[in-house]
Order: C-alpha cells, then structure tokens, then sequence
C-alpha cells in the first residue's frame, strides 16, 4: 500500500454494488492511470473486492479510495474524444450514480494565463470545456466553438467558493502535500520532476525542424523525422527558449548558492525552490479537441480566441455522459517542441491535484451531493466530524528527502531533511484552520 497519510487507517469495506458509486475517473493514458491508482489510499485489487458491471460494458475499471471517497476508474484504451466517448458511455451504463467524473492527466498548458507564467507540471481545473475544433477551420485557427459548462449546479456552485484566494491557497496546500506523498511512492520512482532545466519554452513562431538541408522541412511540410527528433538532435536554437523568471530566479539561487553546508541557508534556499517550483493550480475554459495542439502560433491564436489555458484532448467526449471536470497537469506547452520527458511527472502532479481537489470539493459542496460518497465509512457525518477526523500529516525522520525539487539542480542537493510537518498542521488535523474560510 502507499506510504500516504492514511495508511495506517483501518483498510475500508468495498463497496457491494456499483450503485454506490458515485465519483469516477478516467484516464487516457496508462500512465496517468498508474498516477491515480498510486494516490488511492486503499486498492481494491481481490475479485471479491470489486463490483460487478453492466452486461456488455467492456470497460477496465480499478476500484479504490481518495480521502473519504470511494472511486472508480476507467482505462481508455487510447487517447481522443471518441474513445473517451465511449468508454463514459459503458461507464454510464454500469455506474448509473455517478455524480462526478474527473478526466485526470496531462495536457499542452498556455505559456501565460492572466498574466502569470506557467511552468510544466501546473495544474489546470476545467470550469468549462470547449470543443474549440468543431466546426470550420480558418486559416488563422479554429473559429467556431461548442462550450461546454459545468454540468450541474453544484460544480458551478462548487467553483464559485473555490475561486476565491483562501480556498484556493489551501487546494494548493493539499497538492502540495499529496505530491510530496506520491514522491515517495514505490510506484512513482520514474516519475519525478525532471529538472527545470529541461522546462524550455520557445517562442511561439519557432518552430522545430531540420534547420538546413531537409527538403521536406524547407518546404513547410510534415516530417517525420523531425518530429521525432528532440530539439537537442535537430539543435533547436536556444536563444529562441523564453526567459521566464520563475526559472531565473531559480538558477539565480543555484548559482548564489555553491556547494554549502550552512543548514539554515540550506533550509532557506529549499522554501524558495519549493516557492517557485511547487505546482501552480489554475481554473479556467480547457480546450478539448480531437486533434493534438503542437503549433505556438495556433496554440496563441486558439487560446486568445477562446479564452482557453490548456489543450487536451478527452474532456468532451466524457463531458457529454457525465458532470465532468478535467484535472490536467502541464507536460508540455502545446507547440511543435513539445516532447515526453514531463509526462510521467505530469502525470503524477494531476493525481495529486484531484485527490486535492476531492478533498476540497467535499466541504466545498452544499447539501448531501457528495456525502453519500462516503459508502463505507458510513453515514454522513456532520461537517465538523469529519474535520477532526482528519489526519495529520506524518513526521518525516531526519534526512528524508522531503522536497521533490532536490537533486535537480546542478552540483548541490538542497532539500534534505526539510520538515513540513508544522506547515500542514496548520491545515489537517483538527486546528481550527480547518475549514475556516467555509464558516
Ligand atoms: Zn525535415
Ligand atoms: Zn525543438
């Protein structure tokens, strides 16, 4: 089992039908799967533990819990909205309950939403969804699109309170500490963040190709061989990456720093890397398109047009079966640069934001909606209850690697031994800083 918070809690019942679900997620790709399944406090992994489903519903499901909820999810066999489509379609049929689904993953993110900069690995949560490419296609872009809102009054609801600056500072703050706990799961060895270095955005009109020599390339046509190259290969020019300061910042740090053993410069030096590096959550209009974003100029275009911060591609198809909300983390910026190395990270930042996220939503939400989630822990208790029921977070032992960010940074290794301990306390257990913006 997972080395999370709540580990040690007795291992919940499963539920008996699959009535009783009522929070899916699904997932495109195999990896953003293992994310999700490695943020489940409890896998229900025995035959005797899972539900049966609907007569020809061909669907994959992995049963398991989130916080107090119970989840299941669905495997798409493929990425795209069709296939998202269908498989929502078979889900619906099994699970006739669900009030939520979350599309959880990764996506092309904007380079700058409300003038903020992004870095990969921020976090993007749907209020709306729009099928940006439906429709006639101009030259400039996609022009006509299909917008889809929240899907029930109680995510537009949900929305409104969380878009407000102390709930959000505290989904940030859940996110966090999920994300330090998938860190150090044994699933998740392949998955961390793969240094900053290696977040290059480029300017939009650069695009990625053989610089000289390649006919196909000099005449504007779709090659092959360099799309799959790295821009390393095809020695994409690196005065064309954009300066951001999140990133400055940071190597200014590094460099400031040397090799040290000054452990309160140490600790210092770890909260401003955690400050600047620490995933960003934004909400806002998702693209969601069958086609895969990998242009800067028409990723601009589409974004200023729509007003849209993120692409990604199974957020509708699931969207017309279920109240949907995509959960996607930035693996790459939606150009022709784009490549692999952030997704396995990416992955794992958008597993740790829905956890958050369900655990927000819980007080976030008025009336039962979501309480008869809570299946096996029983009824619905009061609000306050289940505050107190919270766990704190666990103490970390001395020389633990707490900070994710560590190792990649050149020559030194910052974030030992940190303890956030005193931090989340602040939020979980039962201070009264739980919860204290609903009252
Ligand atoms: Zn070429
Ligand atoms: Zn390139």
């Amino acid at each position: 089992m997972s080395m999370s918070s709540h580990a040690h809690r007795p291992k919940p019942l499963p539920l008996r039908s699959r009535d009783e679900y009522t929070i899916g997620i699904v997932c495109a790709l195999k990896r953003e799967a293992i994310a999700v399944q490695s943020a489940f406090d409890h896998f229900f992994l025995k035959e005797n533990e899972k539900v049966e489903t609907a007569d020809g519903d061909e669907n994959a499901y992995s049963f398991g819990t989130m916080g107090r909820y119970h989840v299941v999810l669905a495997h798409l066999g493929d990425m795209g909205g069709l296939e998202a489509k269908g498989v929502a379609n078979n889900m619906r049929r099994s699970f006739r309950n669900i009030k939520l689904c979350l599309v959880v993953g990764i996506c092309g993110i904007v380079p700058v939403i409300e003038e903020h900069e992004t870095l990969l690995g921020d976090v993007v949560i749907s209020t709306l969804v729009k099928q940006y490419d439906r429709g006639k296609e101009y030259p400039s872009g996609f022009k006509e699109t299909n917008m889809l809102g929240p899907a029930s009054i109680q995510l537009k609801r949900a929305f409104n309170s969380l878009d407000t600056p102390q709930p959000m500072e505290y989904l940030q703050e859940l996110l966090k500490q999920h994300l330090l706990e998938l860190n150090e799961h044994k699933h998740m060895k392949t998955y961390h963040y793969p240094g900053y270095r290696f977040d290059h955005l480029y300017d939009a009109g650069y695009v990625h190709e053989h610089s000289a020599g390649c006919t196909t390339c000099a005449a504007n046509n779709y090659c092959k061989a360099a799309v799959e190259a790295s821009c390393d290969q095809l020695q994409c020019f690196a005065d064309k990456i954009l300066s951001r300061k999140r990133i400055t910042d940071l190597d200014q740090t590094a460099e400031a720093m040397g090799n040290t053993s000054d452990n309160a410069r140490r600790r210092a030096l770890d909260e401003k890397f955690n400050a600047g590096m620490l995933p960003r959550i934004y909400l806002g209009a998702v693209a969601s398109g069958n086609k895969v974003m990998k242009n800067g100029t028409m990723r601009d275009d589409v974004a200023k047009d729509n007003e849209v911060i993120a692409f990604e591609m199974e957020g509708a198809g699931v969207w017309s079966t279920f109240p949907t909300v995509v959960i996607k983390a930035a693996c790459d910026y939606a150009d022709s640069h784009k490549n692999k190395r952030f997704q396995n990270y990416a992955s794992m930042v958008a597993a740790a934001c829905a956890k958050a996220f369900l655990e927000q939503l819980q007080m976030g939400l008025p009336g039962n909606v979501m309480l008869d989630a809570v299946g096996a822990s029983g009824p619905a208790q009061s609000r306050h209850q289940r505050n107190e029921d919270r766990q704190p977070v666990p103490t970390r032992r001395e020389g633990e690697v707490s900070n994710i960010f560590s190792g990649n940074f050149t020559g030194t290794n910052f974030g030992m031994g940190q303890n956030y301990t005193s931090q989340g306390d602040m939020y979980f257990g039962s201070s009264p800083g739980s919860g204290n913006h609903r009252a």
